[in-house]
């Protein structure tokens, strides 16, 4: 058996928050999302919150030492030992390369990379309706065009270096949230990356 040390990738509004999760409990590993960590010490307003609160709502990355510190610690905690779920990291090729020394030094690399496709009109639809319903901060017009402007120039970029090391899995991230889930499963399941009994 393989252990699931997953990486879903895709552009905002692609549901791979909602997917993510399922993924995490389904095969019994912690989801770990940098934009809920960072969203977290916003509403806490902790001192990284405040230091991240313009960024995020400007829709603008973090730095790159201070997302990969925060992923690194949560990485080495005691759950993450088995697997885990990456949800928004790494998020450009700088990141990829703090996400490799880290693994590497454990000889862990990732095992499957879901990317997630959706297009970009389908995208925008998605967001603006979480806009309405959840009244983020960053779903704003100015800042949606920025994130998908990111997504498509910085993001996208490291699927490629994912694919040549053979790990990418892409889903076609149309349909209901069951249907969607369940060609994940299938194609984690052709890794031999099987769901916790
Ligand atoms: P998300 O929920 O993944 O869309 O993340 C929301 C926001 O958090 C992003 O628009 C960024 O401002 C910040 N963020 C999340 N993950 C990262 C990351 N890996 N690197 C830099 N900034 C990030």
């Amino acid at each position: 058996m393989t252990a699931p040390r997953l990486l879903i990738i895709g552009p905002q509004g692609s549901g791979k928050g909602t997917q993510g999760e399922r993924i995490a409990q389904t095969y019994g590993i912690p989801a770990v999302s940098t934009g809920d960590v960072f969203r977290a010490n916003v509403k806490e307003g902790t001192p990284l919150g405040l230091q991240v609160k313009a960024i995020i709502d400007a829709g603008d990355l973090v730095p790159d030492e201070l997302t990969s510190a925060i992923v690194r610690d949560r990485l080495a905690q005691d759950d993450a030992a088995g697997g885990f779920l990456l949800d928004g990291y790494p998020r450009n090729l700088g990141q990829v390369g703090d996400l490799d020394a880290f693994l590497d030094g454990r000889d862990e690399p990732l095992t499957a990379v879901i990317e997630l496709s959706v297009p970009r009109d389908e995208s925008i639809q998605r967001l603006s309706l979480r806009a309405a319903e959840q009244g983020r901060a960053d779903d704003n017009e100015e800042s949606i065009a920025k994130r998908l402007s990111i997504y498509e120039s910085e993001t996208a970029p490291i699927l490629d270096v994912y694919r040549e090391r053979g790990v990418v899995d892409a889903v076609d991230g149309v349909g209901t949230l069951d249907e969607v889930f369940e060609r994940i499963v299938v194609a984690l399941t052709a890794r031999g990356i099987a769901p916790s009994a």
